[in-house]
């Protein structure tokens, strides 16, 4: 797989030039960068002189296709996808970047004859968290299909200086730390400081007389900072693309002139710089429920603004008029977060641009798209009427003019149908009136998505039902996939080398449904055989991090079960632990037993505010406590919380999971695409028919699935007619005894309090069901028990999920938004 590619010198003279790909010519690029601009010489550098050496020899590489994809795109007039965004969780990019180059091989070699540790090298990157979970995931995803499809593109986001936290792990309690990521530089980024572009809040609107003596708004800000681009490249696997990912710094202008405002007030200038600069500053730590902060207003704007006015330069300069800017450009807003640039965007084609609305209005529905990514009703984005008033009032008119315009639509096709026109609004009228921004997107987009086959279907009957009532042509599903290169080409490379050995060739990396070769070599026992000591040189990879970064010692030959995402009540990692407890239980009540051994292995963060979540780590690590120490157990049960869940730390743990849980409560989890990384790598689901793992599902066949618990339909009914929590409780003594041991004060050092709000919460009002799924996830908990006990057949699941996960490739995903939703043709630009 990672083999060095030959490539097509850019100049006759490329392979003895900066940028050629031999291994010579990394060898000495890499010391003349170690040299040139970390300024030390082999014997004095630090491991991270060593690192940006490393790195800025990759990003050599990747400007030299840049300027080659650049001239390619400008000349092609190709359309262009602008990926909106308020995060990108990209994960290291120096791995990534050597195996998308085809050098990771050669320069693993050009390291070794260099004497250098070139694992360490990569370990010493430090990660961009510009995001929280799944969706910043998905972004990075995204970027990584759209290059190697060849499709032109440019992600749009924010440089967070502070992305989200890292968590440690003390006394059992996540503790948050700033993420710094910053402070040793980063060598990936291109500071842009000529493209920079105003942005403004507050203030008040005028009307006027244009030369035409038309009348027209201007708006009388009375802020205004500028939004500065650093640019990140983004290579595609095997091909010449390069594609831009754009994010936005806040600086204080250089235009406004505070000092004339502030004459003599040398302190009031200061503020004004650094107000300015929080804009960018740190990214909002919350998952799903939305922080409905002032600066998280100001952030959504500042960046959908920057963005909608690089977009209007580029066409301008290249294309020209800007009647043709939806030919040239679709936009995809990742979930309500950049869905301001409707309205934004509308303002500059009429204020700035001088159209009409028609005009406007026409251009910029025909430019958007919107991905919703939620069924929970609290994350649905809404802002306060009056703080939106203070802070973008040019934007409050145009969202009352077009909300003004739509309603009539609706009260004409749904004649006297007033509660319906009230639910459609973009208003939600009441003593605290609010703007919804998901009514905004899916007004001024021509194709709404949801992420995955159910969630798609349930949209269209719950949260968006009387848009789909009324377009039901623009609604479409485009189930979420993630990149092969980074999950299993870069993460797990024994896995991948044996991949490509058995289908005969490396054409997976490119096209992941090539992985059905495996399918008729899935009952040889040799290549079982070889599969699980991969799995297993995995595990032991793992159970060695953890040992050296959260103590603890874990057994390579036991079952690995492993639930790793975001604290969230809905995710369920609460029926995880009772099934824990139970098992405790059960090791406690028969210790001749012969039991099946299982480390369980979780990783997460948890939302800063979010109490319940933040004890459910502490029971997590509370449990482990006692279990981890607790001799009669010891030999079938370990628990270990993996801390600081990120990609980098993803990349260890997805490759060594046996079993993948997947249990959120039925109708909640849009898609998930963990679910996704661990089959890719082998592992098992046990999860419930939600989000993205009924696909699954179907691919890798129901025989090679652990399914459990009710379906969105029994939940929906089972909630209409008044779930009870308690009578699960004291219907079933198992249940009860599980969370009476919690009560206990085993697992708290005597304190019989400490869980309570937990246990409480589930006994009273459960609003996840946990308990009425309680049951039958302990018997599909037993049923992979047993399956287990039969390694041959569990190598040969493990091996037909991986053969059947091809749907699963974020370039599938890609390519179906690029036919049924952007309606863009790849560009391949030659290598
Ligand atoms: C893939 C990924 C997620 C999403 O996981 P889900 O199980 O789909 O919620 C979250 N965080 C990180 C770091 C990831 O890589």
């Amino acid at each position: 797989m990672t083999k060095a590619q030959p490539s097509e010198p850019l100049s006759p003279a490329r392979e003895h030039t900066r940028t050629g790909m031999s291994k010579t010519a990394l060898k000495q690029a890499y010391i003349d960068n170690l040299f040139y601009i970390q300024g030390r010489f082999r014997e004095v550098a630090t491991p991270h002189d060593l690192y940006m050496a490393a790195a800025f020899t990759a990003r050599d590489r990747l400007l030299a296709r840049w300027v080659k994809s650049a001239q390619f795109y400008k000349t092609s007039h190709a359309r262009t996808v602008c990926y909106l965004s308020a995060e990108f969780l990209l994960g290291p990019h120096l791995a990534n970047n050597l195996v998308n180059l085809g050098i990771a091989q050669v320069s693993r070699e050009a390291g070794e004859e260099l004497d250098l540790d070139f694992a360490a090298i990569l370990e010493e990157e430090e990660e961009p968290g510009l995001g929280n979970g799944g969706l910043g995931r998905l972004a990075a995803c995204f970027m990584d299909s759209l290059s190697t499809l060849g499709i032109p593109a440019i992600g749009y986001g924010i440089r967070y200086e502070f992305g989200i936290f890292d968590q440690a792990i003390e006394n059992g309690w996540q503790v948050e730390k700033s993420d710094t990521w910053l402070r040793n530089g980063n060598p990936w980024e291109i500071p842009r400081p000529k493209i920079c572009f105003p942005v403004r809040y507050g203030g008040h609107t005028e009307q006027y007389r244009n030369h035409d003596g038309q009348t027209r708004t201007r708006w009388v800000p009375d802020m205004e900072i500028c939004g500065m681009a650093y640019d990140t490249p983004i290579l595609g696997y095997g091909v010449g693309n390069v594609n831009l990912l754009r994010l936005w710094k806040a600086e204080a202008s250089q235009s406004f002139d505070f000092q004339a405002f502030n004459v003599g007030d040398y302190y009031g200038a200061v503020h004004a710089k650094i107000e300015a600069e929080t804009i960018s500053k740190v990214l909002y730590p919350n998952d799903e429920p939305e922080a409905g902060k002032e600066l998280r207003l100001k952030q959504q704007y500042f960046f959908v603004s920057c963005s909608m006015q690089d977009m209007i330069r580029l066409h301008l300069n290249t294309v020209g008029p800007l009647e043709t800017f939806a030919e040239k450009f679709a936009a995809q807003l990742n979930d309500t977060h950049p869905a301001l640039a409707v309205a934004e965007l509308m303002r500059l084609f009429m204020d700035d641009h001088d159209m009409t609305w028609e005009q406007a209005w026409d251009i910029t529905r025909r430019t958007f798209c919107y991905t919703n990514h939620t069924l929970l009703p609290e994350a649905l984005e809404t802002w306060s009427v009056s703080l939106f008033e203070r802070l973008l009032p040019r934007h409050l008119e145009i969202v009352y003019e077009i909300n003004r315009r739509f309603l009539d639509e609706v009260r004409v096709y749904f004649i006297r149908d007033e509660e319906r026109v009230a639910r459609m609004s973009l208003i939600a009228e009441g003593d605290d009136r609010r703007i919804r921004m998901a009514n905004l997107a899916v007004v001024g987009s021509h194709a709404v998505n949801g992420v995955a086959a159910l969630h798609s279907e349930l949209i269209k009957t719950t949260i968006l039902k009387d848009f789909h009532d009324l377009w039901p042509e623009k609604f479409h599903n485009v189930t979420n996939g993630v990149t092969q290169r980074r999950f299993v080409v870069v993460s797990n490379p024994r896995l991948s080398d044996l991949i490509t050995e058995i289908c005969g060739s490396d054409r997976w990396i490119r096209n992941l449904s090539c992985l059905r070769d495996l399918e008729r070599h899935a009952d040889d026992p040799d290549l079982q055989a070889r599969w699980r000591r991969v799995k297993i040189a995995a595990k032991r990879d793992l159970a060695a991090w953890l040992g050296r970064n959260a103590g603890g010692v874990l057994d390579p030959q036991a079952l690995f079960d492993v639930q790793a995402k975001r604290l969230h009540e809905y995710k369920r990692q609460h029926l995880n632990l009772l099934h824990i407890v139970r098992f405790y239980q059960r090791i406690k009540l028969n210790p001749n037993q012969d039991f099946v051994p299982r480390a369980f292995i979780f990783g997460g963060k948890a939302a800063p505010g979010y109490y319940l979540a933040k004890l459910i780590i502490k029971l997590i690590n509370s449990v482990a406590e006692v279990v981890n120490h607790d001799p009669q157990v010891n030999g079938f049960i370990r628990v270990a919380f993996l801390p600081d869940f990120n990609v980098k730390n993803g990349q260890r743990l997805y490759p060594a999971a046996d079993l993948s849980e997947q249990i959120s409560l039925a109708g909640k989890e849009a898609s998930g695409t963990g679910n996704m990384k661990f089959s890719m790598n082998g592992a098992l689901t046990i999860g419930t028919l939600d989000g993205a793992n009924v696909e699954i599902r179907e691919e890798v066949g129901a025989d090679n699935f652990f399914l459990f618990g009710m379906t969105a339909e029994e939940v929906r009914q089972k909630q209409s007619e008044g779930y009870r929590p308690w009578d699960y409780y004291h219907g079933d003594h198992e249940l009860k005894s599980d969370i009476d041991l919690i009560n206990s004060g085993l697992f708290s050092h005597g304190d019989t309090n400490l869980f309570r709000p937990l246990t409480d919460h589930l006994i009273n009002h459960d609003p996840f069901m946990v308990l009425a799924d309680y049951r039958a996830y302990l018997e599909c908990q037993d049923r992979v028990s047993e399956a287990w006990r039969n390694p041959s057949n569990w190598d040969r699941m493990s091996i037909l999920n991986v053969a059947r996960m091809g749907k699963f490739s974020s370039d599938r995903a890609i390519q179906e938004y690029a036919d049924n939703i952007w309606n863009i043709k790849p560009e391949p630009v030659d290598l």
